[in-house]
């Protein structure tokens, strides 16, 4: 029964990162916001997460909110990359946080009612409410009495985090695309603190161990020396429960005197999305998949998802139009802003998917790819350089299938990224568009041994 029903300009679902810091920067353009968020009291701003934010995410925000500095846990120097027989580690340095999340969940949360949003806590949106072929609100519980409700708006948000719980109720339409097993990653992690101070805390570490982290990696981000967020993310294919490797693997190596907190969750880990919007309806942070494919990182992705839909839902207030080709825009920014590098790095995620210890230990010791170049790769995508290196390393260097598999890949993320470069402005170019991006993937899989893509 429905007791009640409200209208606003926006409704948000889901006050993680992304929901949040749209409904922020929505009220504070002046739009009458609803933001639900299944959670409630302490509970607010809770997630489990590995904490980790690079600085340019950070700065980029501060031009629309300047972060509250208790957020921020430990300031970090860069990455060490360790490899698999843990001989070689690479130090790529770039400035970033490991955040007290909790704290920064619910500072995002106090910025969004501040700038005017109204919150709903302890609100689960169910699904989306369409009539004429569009999306005009959403159906809600109120957990504490059961009470169902409706709040009705001109355009909906859904931010409700992986399970992507609005778009993946609009059965046929392009923004319901499902996640596949191989385009998630299931994690798990514990913030512990331990007895043996950490040597240099303001390094992030990440372990590259097939046999720990299948088709993933482990990791230690430090929020001190002795308080650590320890974890792992294992390829979703392989259906194994990361806890299990977690604690026949990773919990042994610490002297842990107490935990802080434990939890998992699935990441997506792939491409884009076809298409972040319908009529009436945007999805952001990792009901969008924007996930960065080849770390698991979905922060800053969900602070600019929230950014670039903010920005195009004022102007389909200014021309009062809420349809997905108003929308559209949105998968235009997002594309040219970060997409077309979520493709190439997932082009690269596959790659690696397929290495084994001894290519990585190999590559690692060898580096075939040297810190700077990671940091390349990681930060601004692929240089096709690196292909002249690998066809002269492959000389002299010995393994040469995983040199030309690493220089296949590396041309196949530059022409998919292209692609996505090349995302089309309008709807009626998509399907065009979205065959060739299948066909360049099958080829590419093809070369490096995986089967067709699934298009679940
Ligand atoms: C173990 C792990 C480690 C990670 N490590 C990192 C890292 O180190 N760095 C990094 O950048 N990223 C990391 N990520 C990914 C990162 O946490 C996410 O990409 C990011 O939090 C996405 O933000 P979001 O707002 O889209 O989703 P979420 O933070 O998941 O927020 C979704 C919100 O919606 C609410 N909600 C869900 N369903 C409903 C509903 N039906 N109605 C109302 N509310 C609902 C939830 O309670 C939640 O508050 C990690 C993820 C995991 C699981």
């Amino acid at each position: 029964m429905i007791s009640m029903s409200e209208r606003f300009d926006v409704v948000v679902a889901g006050g993680g990162t992304a929901g949040a810091y749209a409904s922020y920067l929505l009220a504070k353009a002046g739009f009458k916001v609803a933001l639900l968020e299944s959670k409630s009291g302490e509970q607010i701003g809770v997630k489990t997460c590995g904490d980790g934010l690079g600085l340019h995410h950070v700065e980029r925000m501060a031009k629309y909110l300047t972060p509250n500095p208790r957020v921020f846990q430990n300031k970090i120097e860069g990455v060490e990359l360790i490899s698999p027989d843990e001989k070689t580690r690479l130090i790529i340095k770039g400035e970033g946080y490991v955040l007290d999340r909790f704290a920064w969940g619910k500072w995002l949360v106090e910025e969004a009612v501040r700038a005017g949003a109204a919150l709903f806590e302890g609100h689960t949106a169910t699904e989306p409410i369409v009539e004429n072929g569009a999306v005009v609100g959403v159906k809600a519980v109120e957990r504490r009495s059961g009470m169902a409700k409706e709040f009705r708006s001109r355009v909906v948000v859904d931010a409700t985090g992986s399970a992507a719980v609005l778009r993946s109720k609009l059965a046929g339409w392009l923004i319901s695309e499902p996640l596949h097993p191989e385009d998630v990653s299931h994690a798990y992690r514990e913030i512990v603190y331990v007895d043996e101070a950490l040597e240099s805390p303001q390094y992030i570490k990440i372990y590259l161990n097939m046999t720990v982290a299948p088709g993933g990696y482990w990791w230690i981000f430090p929020r001190s020396a002795t308080m650590l967020n320890v974890g792992l993310g294992i390829w979703g294919i392989l259906k194994q429960n990361p806890r299990n490797y977690y604690e026949k693997y990773i919990l042994p190596r610490f002297r842990v005197s107490k935990k802080y907190h434990i939890g998992g969750g699935f990441i997506p880990t792939r491409r884009p999305l076809k298409s972040l919007v319908g009529n009436g309806i945007v999805a952001l942070g990792d009901a969008a998949a924007a996930v960065n494919p080849i770390h698991g990182g979905g922060i800053g992705q969900a602070l600019l998802t929230a950014e670039l839909s903010s920005r195009v839902i004022a102007k389909a207030f200014e021309k009062g139009d809420f349809s997905e080709k108003t929308l559209w825009e949105y998968n235009v920014l997002y594309m040219r802003e970060w997409g077309h590098r979520q493709a190439q790095l997932d082009v690269l995620r596959l790659m690696l998917q397929t290495l084994d210890n001894d290519d990585l230990n190999f590559g690692l010791s060898r580096k075939i790819l040297n810190e700077d170049e990671i940091y390349h790769l990681a930060a601004k995508g692929t240089n096709l350089s690196l292909m002249d290196k690998f066809k002269v390393m492959m000389q002299f260097l010995g393994r040469p299938a995983l040199l030309k598999k690493l220089s296949i890949s590396i041309q196949y993320a530059k022409e998919i990224g292209d692609l996505y470069l090349a995302y089309p402005e309008s709807q009626s170019d998509l399907d065009k568009w979205h065959a060739e991006v299948v066909k360049k993937y099958n080829e590419f899989r093809e070369k490096i041994g995986l089967g067709p893509l699934p298009l679940a």
